[in-house]
Order: structure tokens, then sequence, then C-alpha cells
């Protein structure tokens, strides 16, 4: 009888140690308070990944600079898991090496960045400062701790102006870039490239992003700009929601089908989930080296055809004006999607429609963002 019970018991002991898979690595988050970086800790979380993250607060909101952002609350809400949180400037050389002292971080995932196009024609090197250098010392931080596995937030705004259309990743970058915001992601993939080529255990992803739009299907968290929003979407949104009185179209005279810009917008959700798959293939023992991938759907949007859909999701009218071309705008930008697809078996899923809706109920859930009084947004 016992010895009918010690065998068993190995039996089960020796399933057990079969199926148990090693725990995940924890994942540094640098600016997982922000719009992509929120997102793409639900999807960790949910995909069992310990999360710690760092931000400055400068472009998120949080009750005050002790307490982790409201977005990252939300998150832990969303997911029932926890996510510690440093506040923390990617400059401060000390604090970051406290960090890779403190926590055994297996790879770092990199949104920390300034993002507005106009402001950074007005302070450049403030941009430059933050985005380049604030990378630069990021991985003097991370090469001092021998972590070594990096996923890079990059942009669509690296290829310029299209000589040709879809955007693959072989088109040239760093030609014709507007504006200080855009060359700033452009030479940090540069130093990104030449960091891999000097030490080849550096495994490096560039994800270029197309156009994030959207939000959590819950509409517990979503875009929340400072001040007045730069981009389309949360624009547009603000305009239906009554809290900006009309959207002003940048141009209307584009070689495009209906003279409006043209943009590859993604859905927030599709964009947070290429970042899971890129960490499966930064994890791959066989991935070498540095590689740039598109996250976008393919298809190109005109602004007309956002503010209709936007119109018919939301049962709101979107009053709009025709203005001049914003200085710097691209008439028609898209991607090729297809390495994304074969290499890290990554696709967007949702469309336009799904885009709008999920704005939508964010805005409406949220009418004041993250904030609970109307004074501080605006
Ligand atoms: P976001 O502003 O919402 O998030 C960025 C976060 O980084 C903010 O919470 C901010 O407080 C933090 N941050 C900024 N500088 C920091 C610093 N020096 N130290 C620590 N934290 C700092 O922006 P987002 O839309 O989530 O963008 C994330 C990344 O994706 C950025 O690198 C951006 O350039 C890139 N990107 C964004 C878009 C877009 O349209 N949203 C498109 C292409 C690329
Ligand atoms: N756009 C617009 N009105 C706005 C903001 C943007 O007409 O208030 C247009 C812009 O000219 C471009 C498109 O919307 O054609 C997307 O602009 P956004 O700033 O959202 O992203 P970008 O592609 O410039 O990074």
């Amino acid at each position: 009888m016992i010895l009918k019970s010690i065998i068993s018991c190995f039996i089960c002991l020796t399933i057990l140690f079969a199926e148990a898979k090693p725990p995940k690595p924890t994942i540094l988050v640098t600016g997982g308070g922000g719009y992509i970086g929120s997102h793409t800790i639900v999807e960790l979380l949910n995909d069992s990944y310990s999360i710690v993250v760092l931000d400055n607060l400068s472009n998120c909101y949080a009750f005050n600079a002790t307490e982790k952002p409201e977005s990252l609350k939300r998150v832990e809400k969303l997911t029932n898991k926890n996510v510690v949180f440093n506040n923390i400037d990617i400059r401060d050389e000390k604090s970051l090496d406290k960090v890779f002292k403190t926590y055994k971080i297996g790879a770092v995932i990199h949104f920390a960045a300034l993002k507005s196009v106009s402001e950074s024609t007005r302070k450049p090197v403030e941009y430059y400062d933050n985005n380049v250098a604030g990378t630069n010392t990021l991985i003097q931080a991370m090469q001092n701790n021998k972590v070594k596995k990096l996923i890079y937030s990059s942009s669509a705004t690296v290829y310029g102006n299209p000589q040709y259309l879809p955007l693959t990743e072989n088109h040239p970058t760093g030609q014709n870039i507007t504006n200080p915001y855009g060359r700033s992601k452009y030479f940090t993939e540069e130093i990104l490239k030449d960091l891999s080529y000097a030490d080849s255990q550096w495994k490096i992803i560039l994800l270029r992003y197309f156009n994030p739009v959207g939000a959590h299907p819950s509409g517990l968290i979503g875009e929340d700009p400072t001040g007045i929003p730069n981009n389309l979407m949360p624009y547009l949104s603000q305009v239906a929601i009554g809290r900006r009185d009309h959207l002003k179209i940048f141009g209307s005279d584009y070689p495009t089908p209906d003279g409006t810009g043209v943009r590859d917008f993604i859905h927030i959700i599709d964009l947070a989930s290429g970042h899971l798959r890129a960490l499966k293939k930064l994890m791959d023992p066989e991935f070498r080296g540095c590689k740039a991938y598109n996250l976008g759907t393919g298809k190109g949007y005109s602004v007309l055809d956002l503010v209709k859909t936007f119109e018919k999701v939301s049962g709101r009218r979107i009053n709009y004006q025709i203005t001049d071309r914003r200085r710097g705008d691209l008439a028609t930008v898209y991607a090729d999607p297809n390495l994304a697809e074969k290499e890290l078996k990554w696709r967007a899923e949702r469309y336009i429609e799904q885009m709008c809706e999920d704005t939508w109920r964010w805005q409406m859930q949220n009418p004041n963002g993250y904030h609970t009084d109307e004074e501080e947004s605006n």
C-alpha cells in the first residue's frame, strides 16, 4: 500500500516537473505610463511576464510624484496583477543602475521619449537630449549590467518622404526627415545598429510604428494627450465629445483620392500584441543582431475616411474646416507589414471601425482623460 502511494506520488511529481514551464523573465518597460506602454503592459501581464516600469511622469498623469501613474493603476485593475513602478528619468545613470541591480531584468522595451513633432521643431536640443542621449544612457546601463536584449519604439518617420509605397523595411531611412523628432528616432536607430555590430551579444528589435490609434476595449485605458492634441484621432474624439469646437483638416489638395492625407492607422491592441511577438523573437536563441520591423496594417485611410467612420460609430457630427497643409506633412504613408507577418508571426487584425469605436468608448467614459477635473487636463 505504502509502496503504491510512493510510486503514484513519484509519477505525479514527474508529470508536474515535465509540464512546469520556466518562469518568464522580468521585462523593464521605460515610458510604461504612456499610451503605447500601458497597452503593451496589459498584453505582457496577460502573458505572464513580470513588469518593472520606469517613467519620469513627463507625459502621463499621476496624482503625485510618489504615486503610480493612473494608467498603470488601471492596468493593474484590468489584469489583476501588480506592476512595479519607479519614477526615474532614463538620463539618470545612477538610478538606472540601481534598477538593474535590484531586479533581475531579462529584456528592455524602451518607449520613453518625447513625441511631439511640432514641439521638437521648437525645442530640438531637448528632444535630442531626451530621446537620443537618454537612450544612450539606458544602453550604457544595460551594457554595464549585462542586459543585452532590447525592443526599441521607432517610427515610420525614419523613412522620410516615401520613394515608393508600401514602405518596406529596406526603404532608405534618414533622408528628407522633416523634423527633429523624426531625426531623433533615426539617429537612435543608427546608434543601436552600431552597438549590435560592435558587440554580437546584443539582440535588438526596432519596431517602426505607423499611426497608433484606439484604446483598450474596456474603455479603462487610452490615449490621454496633455493640452491640445497634435494627432488626428485624439483631436477628432475631443471634437465629438464637445471639448473642442471643430477639427482643422490640414490640406485637401494632396494627390490622394479625396485630397486629404492618407495614413496607415493601426489599433493600439494590435500594436501591443506586436511587442509580444517581437519579445518572443528576441528570446529566440537563434535571433542575432539588430532587425527592424514595420508595425502597420498595410492599408491607407484618409483623414476624411476617419472623420466619416468616427461620425458613424459615435452618432455625433464632427465639425471640421479645411485649412492649409501642415508644414512637414506627407501625402501618403502606409506600411508593407509582410516581414512582421513572416518572421514575427504577427498581423494587425482590427479595422478602422473598431479603432473609432474603442476610441469613442474611452473618450465617453473618460471625457477628461485620466484627470478628474477638466481644468487640469486642458
Ligand atoms: P507617451 O508620451 O504616451 O509615452 C511616453 C512615456 O515616456 C510617457 O509616460 C513619459 O512620461 C515617459 N518619458 C518621456 N521621457 C522620459 C524620460 N526621459 N525618462 C523616463 N520617462 C520618460 O508616448 P507613446 O505614444 O506611448 O509613445 C511611446 C513611444 O513610441 C515613443 O518612443 C514614441 O516616440 C514612439 N512612437 C509613438 C507614436 C505615436 O503616434 N504615439 C508613433 C511612432 C512612434
Ligand atoms: N491631421 C489633421 N488635423 C489634425 C491632426 C492631423 O488634418 O488636427 C492630419 C495630418 O495632416 C495627417 C493625418 O491627419 O495627414 C495624421 O496626422 P497625425 O498628426 O495624427 O499623425 P502623423 O502621420 O503626422 O504622424
